[in-house]
Parts: C-alpha cells; structure tokens; sequence
C-alpha cells in the first residue's frame, strides 16, 4: 500500500480500537477459507494482513518513556498505550521492530524492559501472545553489577484499559555495549548476538528494589510526571507495589504465569493446558 507511508497517528482509543477490531475480521477469514482449500484466497488475505501490521506500527505515537541520568536526554520509543490487543505488546512484535520506528537513543542507552500491572482487572490481549513481564518493577543483578557506572531508571504509564506499565530502561557510561547483546528487551523473547538469535537467558528478576536505590543503582521518574524528570524526591514510589512477582503470559482472556528466578513450572503450564 504506497499511500500508507504517509499514514497519520491514530487519534486515540476509538480509532485504534476499530482498526484492530477490522484487522481480526480479516483474520477470521483464513481459517475458513483454509478449510474449503481456497489457498490463493488465503494467500492474499495473509498480505493484506501483513501490510495491516505495519500500518499498525506506523500509526502508533512514539511517546517518552524514560529519561537518561548521565545526559539528560529523553528516551522516546514507539509504545502502544491503548491495549495488549496490538501487536506492539505481541512477544514477535507483530514481525516488526519496535526499534525500526524509534527515534535513536542517547549514547548511553543499553537496554529496555518493562512490568505490566493488571491492577486487579481481568486479563484482555488479541490473538497473538504477549510476555509484558511480571506486575511489579524488578532489576537483573546480573546486568547492573556488569559495570559500576550502570543505572536502571524506572517510570511508570497508565495504559487506557486501566493497566499500568512501568518501563525499566538501562543506562551506562562504559564504551561499546552495543544495544540488545545483553538480554532480550522488553517482550521480545529472543536476543541478536552479532549474526544470529537465541533465546534470552533466564535471568533472575530482583523485585527488592530499594537497597539498589540507596546503592544509587536505581533512579526513577515520579508516576504521571508528564516531563519524565529523574525524581530528587527521597521518597522511592516503586517500592513494595502490589501484584503478581512472576512474568505474565497473556492471550485473549487468558492468562498464565512463569516463575523467572526457578525453572519453569511444569505444574502451572499443565494445569493451564488442562483447562483450555
Ligand atoms: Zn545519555
């Protein structure tokens, strides 16, 4: 679609909400078409679909999610504020990078992850999976000891289906850590090391935050702070948040959990597959 290159922002809830409400129809249709062996037709319903996706992306707003301590600068990246229905919070990103339609971050930048809090509502996704990571913020050891100068700035940002996101974005002050060859970032659920991908190590997720806030590891921007400023209040909001201390596995009106600091619960992952 040519003219889609020019494809202006959606306008808010309603707009994005009946663009992916078509998106589904369209989709609904290949099951059906597969089944009377119409393949040329599915086949071109696929396409449609893909190009559907990208205008998807190119539509969303590139909002400010964090900001860097050592620069100043603000870290702005392409986000999905409405919904998990959009491919943003898919764990294959709609087969779209996020960072394709991102503006570049400072220097400094090294890495994104996030926390989805449900708050107490029930689970609403599309179609596609998505891992938006446990309800409550958390740091990796692992990747902070790394290097001293290493800060982890936390932020928060309501979602207008009532969720809260918080963004974890990683900052430094070492040369050449190039961005993504630490872990998988935030829902991506694989990591580009030089030429090839694996799956991101299973890292344990620390949720007890503030003795790397007194260690001056972590650094944060107030919630609602529209101007997204590192916060001098001694007071730190993120600490001791109510909700679920495992990552969230999302789809429909599904949700299942993943412990990330023991080895995947087998029991869990039966259960879930038993009451499907
Ligand atoms: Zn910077």
């Amino acid at each position: 679609m040519a003219d889609d290159t020019q494809a202006r922002p959606f306008s808010g809830y309603q707009e994005w909400s009946q663009f992916l409400n078509k998106y589904y129809e369209i989709d609904d249709q290949i099951d059906t078409l597969w089944k009377e062996g119409k393949k040329e037709e599915v086949k071109k319903i696929r396409n449609i679909l893909d190009e559907l996706r990208e205008e998807y992306i190119r539509r969303l707003p590139v909002l400010p999610l964090s900001r860097c301590p050592f620069c100043g600068s603000l870290f702005k990246f392409l986000f999905d504020p409405w919904g998990l229905e959009g491919f943003w919070w898919n764990n294959w990103g709609g087969g779209i990078s996020h960072w394709d339609y991102s503006p570049k971050p400072c220097k400094h930048f090294i890495l994104l992850l996030g926390a989805l809090n449900l708050n107490g509502l029930p689970p609403k996704g599309g179609k596609g999976e998505c891992r938006p990571g446990p309800e409550i913020p958390y740091v990796i050891a692992r990747i902070l000891n790394a290097h001293r100068s290493r800060v982890a700035v936390i932020s928060s940002i309501p979602i207008h289906n009532g969720y809260t996101a918080y963004p974890i974005a990683y900052f430094t002050r070492e040369w050449s850590v190039s961005v993504g060859s630490i872990t998988a970032h935030w829902m991506y659920e694989t990591i580009n090391i030089g030429a090839y991908w694996t799956d991101k190590p299973e890292d344990v997720f620390d949720y007890e935050l503030l003795p790397w806030v007194q260690k001056g590891k972590i650094k944060w921007i107030e919630p609602n702070d529209e101007t997204c400023t590192i916060s001098n209040n001694p007071k730190f909001p993120y600490a001791n948040l109510p909700g679920r201390r495992k990552e969230l596995i999302i789809r429909e009106d599904k949700l299942r959990t993943v412990y990330i600091d023991e080895p995947i619960q087998m029991d869990e992952i039966w259960s879930y597959l038993k009451k499907k």
